[in-house]
């Protein structure tokens, strides 16, 4: 799950703010006892990690790939990783996530919010000096990197070097500089448009190339293959998207 649809998760549950968990439960291996009797204080997400801020410790669950939630209701059979109940009788289930206790409320001192696409606090200048320190590496892998772009996955990474007519496995050092700074804009650009498009329930519809077969602009085959070190999709244009070398 992408940092985009943590945020919308964010305005999902914003009603369970205040609420007091009366049971904790679920496969992952996690010591449940601790959860019950606490007051979920705050939700906040950074990168793809999504937080769930207690009296006296933070709830971390990391989506992955297919991870998914259900408020108020429950997947018909499988087993929740987590399951949050609460004293009013609303629950929250958690499935195909990793699950971890962090003994801190203070997440400011974990994560630094900046670096993250969805966060107010974004700053575009520190991801393009990160950037700066590592010229040999393919733009596929800087755009997927947590430390640089936290929350991009791997649909915007796609859509975005689409927007901008780059291919993958350009190398950050090659591209001129009026390409970085349109990487850096897209980035955030594209993210916020997947916030929106997901909130309206037409995200897939709005694929450009991701999952795709043809290019929208020029209906040339697009080319999957798997790029770069973390070796995750590739789908772009091989004639609009140019490879900086
Ligand atoms: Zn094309």
């Amino acid at each position: 799950m992408e940092g985009p649809a943590l945020t919308l998760l964010k305005e999902e549950a914003h009603a369970f703010i205040g609420k007091k968990i009366v049971e904790a439960s679920g496969s992952s291996k996690v010591d449940w006892d601790t959860l019950a009797g606490q007051q979920l204080r705050q939700l906040q997400s950074w990168g793809k990690h999504f937080l769930l801020v207690l009296d006296n410790c933070t709830i971390r669950i990391h989506y992955l790939m297919f991870g998914n939630y259900y408020l108020n209701s429950r997947h018909p059979d499988k087993t929740p990783k987590l399951s949050l109940q609460f004293n009013d009788g609303s629950e929250w289930n958690n499935y195909n996530c990793a699950v971890r206790i962090l003994p801190e409320t203070d997440m400011s001192r974990l994560y630094d919010f900046s670096t993250d696409i969805m966060d107010e606090s974004w700053n575009a200048a520190k991801a393009k000096a990160k950037l700066k320190n590592h010229p040999g590496m393919q733009v596929c892998d800087a755009l997927m990197n947590q430390d640089i772009f936290a929350g991009v996955g791997n649909v915007i990474k796609n859509e975005a070097l689409f927007r901008i007519a780059v291919q993958p496995e350009s190398l950050v050092g090659a591209l001129p500089p009026r390409k970085l700074t349109e990487l850096l804009r897209e980035a955030h650009t594209y993210s916020y448009d997947f916030y929106r498009w997901r909130k309206e329930g037409v995200l897939r519809k709005k694929y450009c190339v991701h999952q795709r077969k043809y290019c929208p602009t020029c209906d040339t085959l697009l080319v999957k293959k798997p790029t770069g070190e973390l070796q995750r999709n590739s789908f772009y244009c091989p004639v609009d998207q140019v490879l900086y070398t």
